[in-house]
């Protein structure tokens, strides 16, 4: 069985909530079982260009309520080249690491896969850390509920106002190709309608649930878009609907980056405490090339292989029918 006595721990792609508690998690887990543990700062980035600290139980100290990442993340290209891939194993193999968790979403777990078929001797953990919640292997992904609950906090706030001059919201959430973010709140703030990515649109059947609304007398309306919605966009969908909707003066609110930011739910606090437990246990047990995930509130690993071709975005149909339902 491989041994493991020093360990590197990183975040990459999209920053999310909740990676901060699972940092301090990795850090203080190898501390316990006396690992030596590194922080590499910039994702990618900072395993080619040598940006890598120590780190002990001190440097996690209140980080817990932290959103964004202590280490930082980055979108790095040359981590996608043989060259770029072969400085990090030298910058990591110099440093004696012999063990490594990246904290991301697929488009980091990709490149974990890619540099440890190459450099097998280096074992990798992944967690997964984005607030699109898309990744197989885990019922919820980091940052995924704080991220939800931003945009309820954002949608509730647009409710009242659209409500006060009886006006109609489209609001663009995120999510890429995923509407995960979109469907759990447009339940959550009983939108009129949700625009998801796995489900082509009706403009025709949105226009007639609007008017059906002003019918029962709504006196606002909220329709929920994903970013990834295939109808063209939000400004474009709001000005094809104002040629049709005359009852509603119609505003268009994109809430962008301010979904990534703020202080980790509880649940992403425990969420990230759990995975960059087991995370480092998983390493400690010999594992490698593999995600740990929580599925039915337990500790689940998925081989990385399997999290990014099992990976793939499944409409929930009883909950899009719940919701229109509800939203009479
Ligand atoms: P999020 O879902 O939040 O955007 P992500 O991990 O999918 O997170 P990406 O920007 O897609 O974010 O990927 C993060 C990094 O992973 C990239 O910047 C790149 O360094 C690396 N990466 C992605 N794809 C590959 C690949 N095919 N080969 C090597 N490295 C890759």
């Amino acid at each position: 069985m491989r041994k493991i006595s020093k360990i590197a721990v990183l975040t990459s792609g999209g920053d999310a909530p909740g990676m901060n508690p699972c940092i301090r998690a990795v850090v203080r887990t190898a501390i316990y079982n006396k690992l030596e543990v590194v922080g590499i700062r910039q994702g990618y980035q900072g395993l080619i260009d040598n940006n890598m600290y120590e780190m002990n139980t001190r440097s996690v100290s209140n980080i817990l309520n932290l959103g964004g990442t202590i280490l930082k993340t980055a979108r790095c290209l040359p981590f996608r080249t043989d060259e770029g891939m072969e400085t990090a194993y030298n910058n990591l193999k110099a440093q004696g690491i012999d063990g490594i968790v990246v904290i991301g979403g697929d488009g980091t777990f990709t490149g974990a896969l890619r540099f440890s078929q190459r450099f097998p001797d280096i074992a990798v953990m992944g967690v997964p850390g984005t607030i699109d919640n898309d990744l197989y292997g885990s019922t919820y992904t980091l940052g995924f509920d704080t991220a939800t609950n931003t945009v309820i906090e954002a949608i509730d706030k647009i409710r009242d106002t659209a409500d006060a001059h009886d006006r109609l919201f489209f609001i663009e959430v995120m999510g890429r190709d995923s509407g995960a973010i979109a469907l759990r709140a447009g339940i959550s703030c009983g939108a009129e309608a949700i625009l998801l990515p796995e489900r082509a649109t009706a403009i025709d059947d949105l226009i007639e649930s609007l008017k059906a609304g002003q019918f029962n007398k709504k006196s606002s309306s909220i329709v929920i878009v994903a970013e990834g919605d295939k109808s063209g966009g939000v400004y474009d969908l709001a000005e094809r609907v104002r040629g049709q909707v005359k009852f509603y003066d119609i505003k268009v609110t994109i809430l962008g980056h301010l979904q990534r930011g703020g202080s980790p739910s509880a649940f992403d606090r425990i969420l990230g405490s759990r995975l960059g437990f087991a995370a480092v246990n998983a390493l400690i047990a010999g594992k490698s090339q593999m995600m740990v995930g929580l599925e039915a509130n337990h500790i689940k690993l998925t081989t990385l292989e399997e999290a990014l071709t099992q990976h793939q975005f499944k409409l929930e149909d009883d909950l899009m029918q719940m919701s229109e339902i509800l939203s009479i």
